[in-house]
């Protein structure tokens, strides 16, 4: 049973039917899912949400399918990390890793959203499902696409990491690589989307994909037992995820199963490619596009399709936003690693990078609880630690030679009696 009742454009409120639309025809604003909140609250409690099993669809009702999904059973419900090692070198006492660089199958939060827009695409009757990646949706969608049969085409900028080619053409996607930017992989998408009629998962699909980061802020009110975090800090790309955490907050506002209302939202981007920030600290309305130079590839959109209301969401709820060098992105990727065990892609030093900025500033207090977003897993994007980590130790396979090992680095241990 479905609880999506139509789209509705975000500016003016005119609703349209649940097809592949995502523009409003009157006013050019963007298109949202509108659901009966009034059925939800009924059919929906706190407790049928905990007896069902350990994934994203345990919130199936505020999910925009019409039927059940038809790829992506298991995704979600990634851990929520205590993080007290790294909470004591950061100085907070209260700090959290909501950790999707484990999500399954694909290893990024990216996973949430395709699960919904291909399992969308289905019941709308598409038959090629496609999209303009950054690295990690290229992977989500190539196997996700797989997992239910049907045939993908991936359009990418020409420099991503290694990882996040090869991992996409494992699948058996077809891989177009660009010469030129995301925004322009992006550009050529919608004209291809619009010749073609394939259903681009972050173009004419995306009022239902975007739907799917929703959970990553359920979740994180679950598992903190039914509250919300005083602080939370976002990695933006195209600002999608932060305008769908502060409305799975409100919504779980709305249905009564949290209380609080006041989670201050925290956006997070590379000073090489930071439109948003720059929207929120010129105090700005007006996002405006640069040319992304960092090695946070997955972030580096340099005209974010949500820009505007990413900056809304977070003046609105009283939070702020920092930028953070390439190499503060990568000595947070070591500091996580080597805190609490947890490899991170650079977007996760990117708002690893700003919460410690945040912290540093003041701007976020030491003594209340802090979530902090990690989207996705190191494994994808090793060339940017190529060159930054300690040198592996060559020795022959000979005691003396470990023993001089020893010596050679200072190290005095106790030996066995
Ligand atoms: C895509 C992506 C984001 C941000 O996504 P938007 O919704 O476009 O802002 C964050 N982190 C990682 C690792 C991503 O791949
Ligand atoms: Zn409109």
């Amino acid at each position: 049973m479905s609880y999506m009742r139509s789209l509705k454009c975000r500016e003016c409120g005119k609703e349209y039917p649940k097809e592949a639309l995502h523009v409003c025809e009157l006013c050019f604003g963007p298109l949202e899912v509108n659901y009966e909140y009034d059925r939800i609250k009924e059919a929906l409690t706190r407790h049928a949400i905990e007896k069902r099993e350990p994934n994203m669809w345990r919130y199936k009702e505020l999910l925009p399918l019409d039927g059940d999904p038809s790829v992506g059973a298991q995704v979600g419900f990634t851990p929520l990390v205590r993080a007290k090692n790294l909470g004591k070198a950061l100085g907070v006492k209260e700090l959290y890793i909501k950790n999707d660089a484990v999500n399954f199958p694909t290893l990024s939060f990216k996973d949430r959203v395709v699960s919904v827009a291909i399992s969308r695409a289905r019941e709308l009757g598409f038959q090629i499902v496609a999209c303009a990646s950054t690295g990690n949706l290229a992977n989500s969608v190539a196997a996700n696409a797989a997992a239910c049969g049907m045939e993908s085409y991936v359009f990418i900028p020409h420099d991503l990491e290694q990882s996040k080619v090869l991992g996409t053409l494992v699948y058996g996607a077809t891989v177009v690589s660009i010469k030129g930017t995301y925004d322009e992989v992006n550009r050529l998408c919608s004209e291809i989307a619009g010749k073609y009629g394939w259903a681009f998962v972050n173009i004419n699909i995306r009022p239902y994909y975007a739907e799917g980061s929703k959970t990553f802020g359920y979740e994180i009110a679950e598992q903190l037992g039914w509250k919300l975090p005083k602080h939370i800090i976002v990695p933006m790309a195209g600002g999608s995820l932060i305008t769908k955490i502060s409305k799975a907050f409100k919504e779980f506002q709305k249905l009564g199963f949290v209380k609080q209302t006041d989670t201050r939202i925290y956006g997070a981007q590379a000073a090489g490619c930071s439109p948003i920030i720059n929207a929120v600290k010129e105090g700005s309305e007006l996002i405006r596009p640069v040319k992304p130079n960092t090695i946070a590839k997955s972030l580096a959109i340099g005209n974010p399709a949500d820009g505007y209301y990413s900056a809304k969401v977070i003046r609105e709820s009283g939070g702020w936003g920092e930028s953070v060098s390439d190499e503060e992105i990568i000595a947070s990727m070591k500091l996580l690693a080597e805190t609490e065990g947890i490899f991170a892609e650079t977007a996760g030093g990117v708002t690893l990078g700003v919460t410690k900025k945040l912290i540093e500033q003041g701007r976020i207090p030491k003594d209340e609880s802090i979530v902090v977003c990690v989207t996705g897993n190191g494994l994808k994007t090793q060339e940017a630690l190529h060159g930054k980590l300690n040198e592996v130790t060559v020795i022959n396979s000979r005691l003396a030679e470990f023993d001089e090992l020893v010596k050679a680095n200072g190290k005095e241990y106790a030996l066995k009696a």
